[in-house]
């Protein structure tokens, strides 16, 4: 079923005092309205600290990677298991700071979305263009190829992802893709999940989203929420942009 979901990603930031006050005033003040979720993606560390300020609310959480492998000789590496014993949802997979940063490749974020689902968490699978890549027109190939690659991988378990659209040129610049320009590449991927038998997968849009922002892109018929990085360390945006 197509969801309402904005998640956070706090990347690598926060701090114990800092997250208390942050996921203590997301505890207090998001109440749900129907068919709405709001998440909050944390650095592993804070996995403990994050399940005890928000169990029992009705803020979800997650981890921003996970390995592609169950168990063994991989240091420095985070089982899904492992994120399941610190009851996360969801884990980000693929994000254009691991393809970029880390050399990620579409293999990789399919194995490690396969690897999320196998242990029963809800992968959020990031795709997007870099700015040279739209600019040459390519944008629908290589969001197309990167979410075919995660539909390779998951096979029947592709209908329990969310998906995020993720331009490149848009994360953390403050530069946010048109409604009109996101929903365009939202109906070619929802067309593509579609085709795969998955047509109500969640589509997340990503890119400098915040409060001021975030209805109009809302408010496209194929953009179901949202993943949101800066916005989502301040307590008040990030609760405006959910209620958006
Ligand atoms: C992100 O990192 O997923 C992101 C969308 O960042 P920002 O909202 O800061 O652009």
């Amino acid at each position: 079923m197509r969801r309402k979901l904005v998640a956070g990603n706090w990347k690598m930031n926060g701090g114990l005092v800092t997250n208390a006050r942050l996921l203590e005033r997301l505890a207090s003040d998001w109440t749900v309205g129907a068919g709405r979720e709001l998440a909050v993606c944390v650095p592993a560390p804070y996995l403990a600290q994050t399940q005890a300020a928000l169990t029992g609310t009705s803020v979800t959480w997650g981890a921003q990677d996970v390995s592609e492998h169950r168990a063994g000789a991989y240091t420095g590496e985070i089982a899904a298991g492992m994120l399941v014993e610190f009851g996360c949802r969801y884990v980000i997979v693929g994000h254009s700071e691991r393809r970029q940063l880390h050399g990620e490749n579409d293999v990789v974020v399919g194995a490690k979305a396969r690897a999320a689902r196998e242990a029963g968490l809800v992968p959020i699978a990031c795709v997007g263009e870099t700015l040279a890549e739209r600019e040459l027109g390519d944008t629908t190939a290589v969001v197309g190829g990167q979410l075919a690659a995660v539909i390779e991988a998951l096979g029947d378990a592709l209908r329990d992802i969310v998906v995020a659209y993720e331009p490149v040129w848009a994360i953390g610049t403050g530069r946010t893709a048109a409604p009109a320009e996101a929903q365009a590449v939202h109906a070619s991927l929802r067309s593509q999940l579609a085709t795969a038998g998955a047509a109500d997968v969640s589509i997340l849009y990503g890119g400098s989203v915040k409060a001021s922002n975030a209805a109009t892109l809302f408010a496209m018929p194929d953009i179901d929420g949202a993943l949101v990085g800066g916005a989502s360390l301040d307590a008040g945006e990030f609760l405006a942009i959910g209620r958006a």
